[in-house]
């Protein structure tokens, strides 16, 4: 009874923790919503089974080294690596469904029933695929995988359907002999078959396929609890899988990508990530500016529109950007941060960076409310973003990014783009911004311009005067 009621009051605060994670404001409290549903339930089901005392040992090693393992992992990785992190603890949820499988159709003589094997079945191929897939999607966001070029030919197409045959074959066979050799041919394919799938999705593209195996791990957990009879699981793993999918396509259409081009396209993303940093060149018309410059465009301007980028999150420049921003607004001038779905290199990063340097919620703008105030902006600083901020998303059908909805910054009165370089974005593609008549490029590392700019104003007297009034 103590457990059911725990099972239950853990899936409603598992629900309440997702509507929460939906906002940013909410974010932080919904994400420990979400972990104490996760506590509960495992205090749950621990008082259902009451383990022997010897597998006690086994449960607090287990908890303590996956717990010691996430907690390393959480305080070590830098933000600009999460895309890997969470494909790697896909990975992590994909192998767990897969040995809960494994373990009841090795272990226990499960009934030959309809419901159990096809609970199997699906756990074991949804569960294999996302952990092969989710550790090659590690690997090349990593860097330490390339994307063959046999795999941009038909050859692949050719290899994939045949692992999916034999897939099906397995699955045929497996009634006859539950724990027998189709069960390992079943493992042995699916595992080639999520390589063979993921190995060829460009960089660009893989945040669209992470967040497909998220889903998928959803998937495999929920088969997981039909397996193991474990209804808190087969709710929490739709809860993930429908979440999951409903981001990639929300992905899809930042991006403007269809899951099909994703997944089948593989070499567009590829080339389109390669490119990716490259391509100074085609510029003819560029004006520069010092940070000096800038500062008194800044100083006369009422309103001023921050856009962050990549740049911004590689640069650790949000510190430095919320300094500016205070001086800014301690000299009555109206600041705010424009939010592209895309910006960065996840869901969510500019939101989360800039979170992390307590710039307030309500600051940040969502592309389609900022778009039509960007004709009434005085200031636009665009800071380590490019393929975000590209005009010819909307201007140019031959731009691979046409079609993109982009943050209309051109639409600002004055444009400063603090970069490096003239080096391209994630697309790898010239930014028709970088010419236009109101752009100026201050060239320079996000954090140190954005520092020279807070010191430019200070000795311009800007945060005193006003924070004196
Ligand atoms: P971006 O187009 O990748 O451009 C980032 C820019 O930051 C580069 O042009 C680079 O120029 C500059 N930069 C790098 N380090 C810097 C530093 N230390 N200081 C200043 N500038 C620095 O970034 P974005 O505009 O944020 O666009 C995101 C791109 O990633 C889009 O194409 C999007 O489709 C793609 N993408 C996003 C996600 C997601 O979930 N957010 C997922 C997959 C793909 P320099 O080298 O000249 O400095």
């Amino acid at each position: 009874m103590i457990a059911a009621v725990l099972d239950l009051v853990a899936v409603l605060l598992l629900a309440l923790g997702l509507k929460g994670l939906s906002r940013v404001r909410s974010a932080r409290s919904a994400n420990a919503t979400a972990a104490l549903a996760m506590a509960l339930a495992v205090v749950g089901l621990l008082i259902e089974i009451r383990p022997a005392p010897i597998a006690w040992l086994w449960i607090a090693v287990g908890a303590a080294a996956g717990g010691l393992a996430g907690l390393v992992t959480a305080r070590r990785v830098p933000m600009t690596a999460m895309p890997e992190t969470v494909a790697l603890f896909n990975g992590c949820g994909g192998m767990a469904s897969l040995l809960v499988a494994l373990g009841v159709a090795v272990f226990d003589s499960i009934e030959a029933g309809p419901v159990a094997l096809v609970s199997i079945l699906v756990s074991v191929f949804v569960g294999t695929i996302t952990f092969t897939g989710s550790i090659v999607a590690m690997g090349k966001l990593q860097g330490w995988l390339g994307t063959p070029p046999w795999t941009q030919s038909r050859l692949r197409h050719a290899v994939n359907i045949a692992l999916a045959v034999i897939c099906l074959v397995a699955a045929f066979s497996l009634p006859a002999a539950p724990a027998g050799p189709p069960l390992a041919l079943l493992v042995l394919a699916a595992g080639l078959l999520g390589i063979g799938v993921t190995l060829p999705i460009g960089g660009a593209d893989m945040p669209v396929v992470i967040s497909l195996l998220n889903s998928y791990s959803g998937v495999a957990a929920a088969a997981a609890g039909f397996v193991v009879g474990s209804q808190l699981l087969i709710v929490a793993g739709a809860m993930v899988g429908a979440a999951g999918l409903i981001l990639t396509q929300v992905m899809c259409t930042a991006m403007n990508r269809s899951l099909t081009s994703v997944l089948f396209g593989g070499a567009l993303g590829g080339a389109a990530a390669v490119g990716g940093g490259a391509g100074e060149t085609g510029y003819t018309r560029i004006t520069s500016c010092s940070p000096e410059e800038c500062s008194m465009a800044l100083e006369q301007a009422e309103r001023v529109v921050f856009v962050p980028g990549y740049g911004l999150a590689v640069a650790q420049a949000q510190h430095a950007l919320r300094e500016l921003s205070k001086l800014l607004e301690a000299h009555g001038v109206e600041v705010a941060y424009a939010i592209h779905p895309v910006a960065g290199r996840m869901p969510g990063h500019m939101n989360v960076l800039l979170a992390e340097a307590d710039v307030p919620y309500e600051q940040l703008v969502e592309m389609d409310a900022i778009n039509p105030e960007f004709p009434r902006t005085d200031v636009v600083i665009v800071l380590g973003a490019n393929d975000v901020v590209n005009p010819q998303a909307k201007n140019d059908p031959s731009s691979p990014l046409y079609g993109m909805p982009v943050l209309e910054v051109d639409q600002a009165r004055q444009v400063f783009v603090v970069k490096r370089s003239l080096g391209a974005g994630y697309a790898g593609i010239a930014n028709a911004l970088f010419e236009l008549p109101q752009t100026a490029m201050v060239f320079g590392d996000a954090k140190a311009v954005l520092n020279a700019l807070a010191a430019e104003l200070r000795s311009m007297g800007v945060g005193k005067a006003k924070a004196a009034v």
